[in-house]
């Protein structure tokens, strides 16, 4: 008697996909910077637990050298666009972005960042703007969008502006939103209502560096997780940026990135236990691009980095990425920037009909 191999049980053994995905960007954050800060740290980092890396091509569409805002357009529509573009194509017509795709589908969607929220990596995640200055015109876009969770900088963007006379918090309140701002408290001051949409605001204008006194990122890397875990059934797509890594390698500052970057470490430690638990949970790690060339010199002792930087702008070296949880095993091996668009498209099978 031969046993037969039969082909349906092959294609019958389960495929398990994520319910949740959590992006989370360090801008600016390339493999030296990764490094320097695991060489600095004197325990091991929650990125070094992630069993699977990659790397991606940072470069815009006309650019080797890319910008925050054609990087950021790149993961949420998959296309790559002009420097300073905000969630539109070369051709200047907007894009669809995975926020929009996750909202038709009844996901929860939020947006977490350390800069203001209308900066160009969460704005390229729900805006569609010719140029990353037009922050006005952005946070005219976040207003109008229903994303479910908002935290981040930028409050007169929406309450004290130039172009126009609105009030884009009054607007927020009516839509059902949950609003507050540094000016009430600190984010973990607040009774939550998990059935109404939330927005904070940390800054006026730019939150702090961490160094400076700035402490919300990871709380709001745990909070946003149980917020929208809790605020749908349907599971939920979260962008988290740690934005001022960027900042510190623009500025040649090897202490204020390495602080930048313990503290988006942190942040990953909030996600990752948040995901662990969970167990449908998708968490994806990268950076727009690298910023600052940096470099760790010979002569360098564990904890005591000769850390020299060849640029004060971004470069084009390719850049990490790490991933945990079901279908992780997507983000191995070297691939285009809007690759992670695709990439997240297939796990959520938004490529399905
Ligand atoms: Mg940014
Ligand atoms: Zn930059």
């Amino acid at each position: 008697m031969t046993t037969r191999v039969n082909a349906q049980s092959y294609a019958n053994v389960p495929v398990k996909y994520p319910k949740n995905i959590i992006l989370m960007i360090g801008d600016g954050m390339g493999l030296t910077q990764v490094s320097a800060a695991v060489y600095s740290s004197k325990q091991p980092l929650h990125i070094e637990q992630f069993p699977v890396v990659g790397f991606h091509k940072t470069h815009s569409f006309d650019n080797l050298r890319t910008d925050s805002a054609a990087g950021a357009t790149a993961f949420a529509c998959g296309v790559k666009t002009y420097n300073g573009a905000i969630g539109i194509k070369p051709d200047t017509l907007p894009c669809k972005n995975i926020i929009e795709e996750a909202k038709e589908r009844g996901l929860a969607t939020g947006l977490v960042a350390t800069s203001t929220i209308v900066h160009a990596t969460p704005a390229a995640f729900i805006a569609h703007q010719h140029l990353r200055v037009m922050f006005e015109e952005i946070a005219k876009d976040i207003a109008h969008a229903d994303v479910d969770l908002l935290i981040g900088g930028g409050l007169r963007y929406f309450n004290r502006r130039n172009i126009d006379e609105l009030d884009l918090i009054k607007l927020l309140n009516k839509k059902g939103y949950q609003v507050h701002s540094f000016l009430e408290g600190e984010l973990t001051s607040f009774r939550i209502d998990y059935t109404k949409n939330f927005a904070y605001f940390t800054a006026n204008d730019e939150p702090l560096p961490v160094s400076q006194g700035r402490d919300y990122l990871p709380y709001a890397s745990r909070f946003a997780p149980y917020f929208l875990d809790k605020h749908s059934e349907n599971g939920f797509f979260l962008m988290i940026e740690g934005s001022q890594i960027d900042w510190a390698g623009h500025a040649n500052q090897g202490a204020l990135l390495i602080s930048e970057l313990l503290d988006f470490d942190a942040a990953v430690g909030e996600v990752l236990e948040f995901a662990r638990k969970d167990g449908e949970t998708l968490v994806i790690i990268t950076a727009d691009h690298e910023t600052g060339g940096l470099a760790i010199n010979p002569g360098s002792k564990m904890r005591k980095l000769d850390l020299a930087f060849t640029s004060s702008d971004h470069t084009c070296t390719m850049v990490p990425v790490f991933a945990y949880g079901p279908m992780s095993e997507l983000f191995s091996g070297i691939y285009e920037n809007t690759e992670i668009y695709h990439k997240i498209r297939r796990a959520l099978q938004f490529d399905t009909p």
